[in-house]
């Protein structure tokens, strides 16, 4: 399983408070975790193994857009800060819409997250057998 995260600035925190939440759920199940640069740097600098990208204003957004479309993605947890503007609006949008064409689960908040790897665990599904 590959799990895209992308947290604006304002979020960043949290996106590590999150990843250590689960860290030993994304350890034990050999999730793979790709980033936008400067989200991937933060997450490193506290022990996860991540593939980074682009940083996002430089075209990352686009890039996970792009997996996921590809179906080289399973699932993303983007942290946004509504309350900031972003140049990269559009790719942001791209990425949402991407999510929503290819039904792949996409996480806002980290509310949202925490159900969404709550109902991976129960699911079954990173079962290879399943
Ligand atoms: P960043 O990009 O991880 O490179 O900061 C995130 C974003 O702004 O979409």
């Amino acid at each position: 399983m590959i799990i895209a995260i992308v947290a604006h600035d304002g979020k960043k925190a949290e996106m590590v408070q999150f990843l250590n939440e689960h860290a030993d759920f994304l350890h034990q199940n050999e999730i793979k975790l790709i980033a936008t640069g400067t989200t991937g740097s933060k997450v490193e600098k506290v022990g996860f193994e991540v593939t980074k990208l682009l940083s996002g204003p430089y075209g990352g957004d686009a890039q996970i857009a792009s997996r996921v479309s590809e179906g080289k993605c399973d699932m993303v947890v983007f942290f946004r800060d509504p309350l900031a503007k972003h140049p990269h609006e559009p790719d942001i949008s791209v990425l949402m819409r991407i999510c929503d064409v290819h039904d792949v689960p996409l996480a806002t908040n980290p509310s949202t997250a925490n159900l969404l790897f709550e109902g991976l665990k129960k699911s079954g599904k990173l079962n290879p057998a399943n």
